[in-house]
């Protein structure tokens, strides 16, 4: 059996509630015999039930088919330099319930371990959440992750280069522990809260102290031959432009960051200085010149990537979110103007807001926990 039948006929009766096996063949193409051994499978392991509802032509009514909303479960956590959060899920992807916790900065990675597990322990306690129900652990961290979802490889925070691999978490909570990067997984939530169409591709731009992206291909995320792709931050907007981190010169991190665009403002004026971003939108807010123009820059830039990325991958759609978050709704309009300049007629998209919360890459991390479990029962 193709583990991903198995994926494909759990997530037709997510979508559809209450479906019979016939009609499953029929959304998903897949013969009757396979749909029988997938939902079998689905069925022993707890995640469908069957229900005996809805209209028959006399006899007995049909057998159809749901979602069991009473576990199993997954859980989230995204592990980040100042806080642990963790999500608890269904099979409908509905959180349950959430804890968000805050860990001192700079404290030593065996600490960081133990917070992890003290915060997992705090979330199914006061969740009530049955232990045995947990089939997966997700874990969202800050870097990039090999392919086999196990290590983080590389991290742009040195405090993680020693971060445990998922055997070593595995062995702690007793259950199956997946890592991703955190940017994949918020275009993950991203596209579950939005419930795009199955053969939607989303692409996610987060804008923080780096700049990240995530890209959603007909429900997978894209993680490239080895996990490493979308490193957008590092995208060369203008060449002879200040030297990133990176040691090239004029990426669109070194100059359209949240730090960059906050050192910009404070580099030009000459009585105000702002600390964060929430500063530099209530400057804008009440009609600060400064603040218009630097802001204007910034919907430059972050649309010269938009398009550049937008050429490659050819998106449905597009949403920009993380730290710079409070100032786009100033500069959505000025972003869609110059990416509509720059864009090639055929890769035109929406460009949105994100809709997500402190907890989005938990909960894709459960999200995607879940489904790599499932893939494993074939
Ligand atoms: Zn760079």
């Amino acid at each position: 059996m193709d583990p991903r039948n198995l994926l494909s006929v759990f997530k037709t009766v997510q979508k559809k509630n209450l479906i019979s096996r016939t009609d499953i063949s029929k959304f998903t193409h897949l013969s009757e015999s396979t749909i029988s051994r997938c939902v079998s499978r689905l069925l022993e392991k707890g995640l469908l039930i069957e229900k005996r509802l809805g209209k028959s032509s006399g006899g007995r009514p049909p057998i159809l088919l749901d979602i069991n909303s009473e576990g199993p479960f997954s859980v989230g956590i995204e592990v980040g330099e100042t806080h642990v959060d963790v999500v608890a899920i269904n099979a409908f992807y509905k959180i349950l319930k959430s804890e968000s916790r805050v860990v001192p900065k700079g404290i030593s990675i065996d600490v960081l371990v133990d917070e992890i597990y003290d915060t997992f322990a705090t979330l199914i306690s006061a969740g009530k959440i049955p232990r045995e129900k947990i089939i997966s652990v997700g874990l969202g961290l800050p870097g990039i992750v090999s392919k086999d979802q196990k290590k983080l490889l590389l991290t742009p925070n040195s405090h993680f280069e020693t971060f445990p691999s998922s055997d070593v978490l595995q062995r702690i909570l007793d259950i199956p522990v997946f890592y991703d990067n955190g940017a994949n997984l918020m275009v993950f939530s991203e596209y579950h809260l939005n419930r795009l169409s199955s053969d939607s591709i989303l692409l996610g731009v987060i804008i923080g102290t780096g700049i990240g992206a995530g890209l959603v291909v007909r429900e997978e995320i894209f993680r490239g031959s080895n996990g490493a792709s979308l490193e957008v931050g590092h995208t060369v907007i203008m060449p002879d432009g200040p030297e990133c981190r990176c040691g090239r010169h004029g990426c669109v991190e070194a100059l359209a960051s949240v730090p960059k665009l906050i050192e910009s403002y404070n580099a030009k004026s000459n009585n105000i200085k702002i600390n964060d971003i929430r500063e530099l939108h209530e400057l804008f807010s009440k009609g600060d010149a400064l603040a218009k123009d630097v802001l204007e820059q910034e919907a430059y830039y972050l649309a010269l990537l938009l398009a550049n990325l937008a050429n490659i991958v050819n998106p449905s759609r597009i949403f920009i979110g993380g730290e710079i978050t409070p100032v786009l709704p100033d500069i959505l309009e000025q972003i869609r103007k110059h990416f509509s300049a720059q864009i090639l007629l055929t890769n035109t998209c929406d460009i949105r807001i994100s809709k997500l919360d402190q907890v989005s890459i938990a909960h894709g991390a459960a999200i995607m926990a879940m489904e790599k479990e499932i893939e494993s029962y074939f």
